[in-house]
């Protein structure tokens, strides 16, 4: 079967699912298409009552449900605990801003009235990732519910136990049915179900080859899609860093999440001045790592979410030592029944190496020296990504006038990658497009209704 829960820390299978088969997808279609219909003539304040009831249950449920996602994609148990009390603040957020957001907004406009509307598009699907098995599906649920769309989840096959728990979460504080239906779909399935004439849109969250399938099946059905893809994100640090700021921030801008974060720094480009300091401070951090069970509150180190993902991150390092990487910590077995990988430094990668625009999805970081802040920028710009940034400088205008000229979708000075409901989050290039969270976010999957009335 291919959804299936494997503990990576024992390696253990707890858990396997049976795929959903052709009457549950029509009747989740079926469902969600009443459900729009319903909503449309209902106020949105019930809904915000529930989307709180919502927020509450996961603060009250925030031990079983950070447990099921360390026991299915192996993160540390405070790193899942801080992911539901953020998804808790997110419901929240939806349910407080949703009339703020959806209000109409008035044109000028001569000789007429001119109002745009925000309505309700429809059931939309949503694709998701393992990485953050709550976050994801709380950035497009929430929103989504209080616009009135309901929404079909897809995700992904290694957190089964995690998509069904959120679901029984929502349903169990009263939403109405159909609000947020989890499906273990195959490929095959989602291609059918963005077909289906009353699917409005897809958001897909994960790597280039699944948005590339989902955009195309959109396309071919002309339905609005969003894609939050993968990111090699730059760190550049300035000459004038503030050094006890750079070295509390660097290490957890890559290593938080066992590195299995889209926005987590990937490429860390030091000027000449501060590079040596820089690596021997990198591995300092690195070399104090404590690897071992992510339930274990001393472990500051997870196992990779996979044998899967392991063997596809030791691949890519094998690759970029093979074309002349060198290897200044790291790369070493690590003598633990789990899917765990030594946190690695590489540098002296060429732009012809076969890593140098590769998302390194794991606790790999990249090291490159360059001689100017204008080298800083070209270098962090020479990729075909374009998600999140890190620019660390103790001259913030400085540093902002640095960010506004990199080509990503989101930059954060003198802070590691975060998110929060109010800040939209995406990128450019081959990390996507469309936003997720925020005011922007909520707007997705939203027909802005134009009424224009001539008076006389
Ligand atoms: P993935 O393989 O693309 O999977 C993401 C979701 O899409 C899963 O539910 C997956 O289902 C499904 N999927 C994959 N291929 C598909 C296809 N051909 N047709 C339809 N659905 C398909 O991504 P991943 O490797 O699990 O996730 C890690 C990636 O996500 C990284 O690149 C990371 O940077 C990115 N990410 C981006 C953001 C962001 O906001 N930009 C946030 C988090 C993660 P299965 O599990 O069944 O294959």
């Amino acid at each position: 079967m291919t959804y299936k829960s494997v503990n990576p820390y024992t390696n253990e299978t707890f858990n396997e699912y049976q795929n959903a088969s052709s009457k549950e997808i029509e009747s989740a279609l079926q469902m969600a298409a009443d459900l729009a219909h319903t909503w449309e003539s209902e106020s949105r304040s019930k809904r915000a009552e529930i989307l709180h009831t919502v927020a509450n249950q996961l603060r009250a449920q925030k031990s079983s449900m950070a447990e099921i996602m360390t026991q299915e994609m192996g993160k540390l148990i405070g790193e899942s605990e801080e992911e539901v009390s953020l998804c808790a603040s997110i419901a929240d957020y939806f349910a407080d801003h949703a009339d703020e957001f959806l209000e109409p907004t008035e044109i000028e406009t001569t000789g007429a009235s001119a109002n745009v509307l925000k309505q309700a598009l429809g059931p939309i699907l949503a694709c998701e990732p393992w990485n953050f098995p709550l976050y994801q599906v709380m950035r497009i649920f929430a929103p989504n519910f209080m616009v009135g769309n309901p929404v079909i989840l897809k995700h992904a096959s290694i957190v089964p136990g995690s998509a069904r728990k959120i679901a029984q979460i929502v349903e169990e504080v009263g939403a109405p049915e159909g609000s947020l239906m989890n499906l273990f779909l195959d490929y095959d399935q989602i291609g059918e179900i963005i077909a289906d004439p009353r699917i409005t849109g897809v958001a897909l969250t994960g790597s280039e080859r699944g948005g590339k399938e989902v955009a195309k099946a959109a396309g071919e059905n002309l339905k609005k899609s969003t894609l939050e893809l993968g990111g090699n994100d730059a760190f550049i640090v300035l000459e004038d860093v503030d050094k006890d700021v750079l070295y509390e921030v660097a290490p957890a801008a890559r290593l938080a999440n066992t590195g299995q974060t889209c926005t987590a720094s990937k490429r860390f480009i030091v000027l000449d001045s501060l590079y040596n300091d820089f690596i021997k401070q990198l591995t300092k951090a690195f070399s104090q790592v404590k690897m071992g069970d992510p339930m274990n509150r001393d472990t500051t180190l997870a196992p990779m979410s996979s044998e899967k993902a392991k063997a596809k991150l030791q691949k890519q390092v094998d690759e970029a030592v093979a074309a002349g990487a060198t290897v200044v910590y790291g790369n070493q077995s690590v003598d633990l029944d789990g899917q765990f990988f030594m946190p690695t430094i590489l540098t002296d990668i060429t732009s012809e190496n076969p890593i140098f625009d590769q998302e390194l999805f794991g606790p790999v970081a990249t090291v490159y020296r360059v001689h100017s802040e204008k080298e800083a920028i070209e270098l962090a710009n020479n990729s075909q990504y374009g998600l999140g940034s890190v620019v660390m400088s103790s001259d913030l205008k400085h540093a902002e006038k640095v960010a506004s000229q990199i080509k990503a979708g989101m930059t954060f000075v003198n802070h590691g990658w975060t998110s929060l409901p109010e800040l939209p989050f995406g990128g450019v290039r081959n990390s996507g497009y469309g936003r997720e969270l925020s005011k922007q976010g909520m707007l997705t999957f939203v027909n802005e209704h134009l009424i224009y009335t001539v008076e006389k």
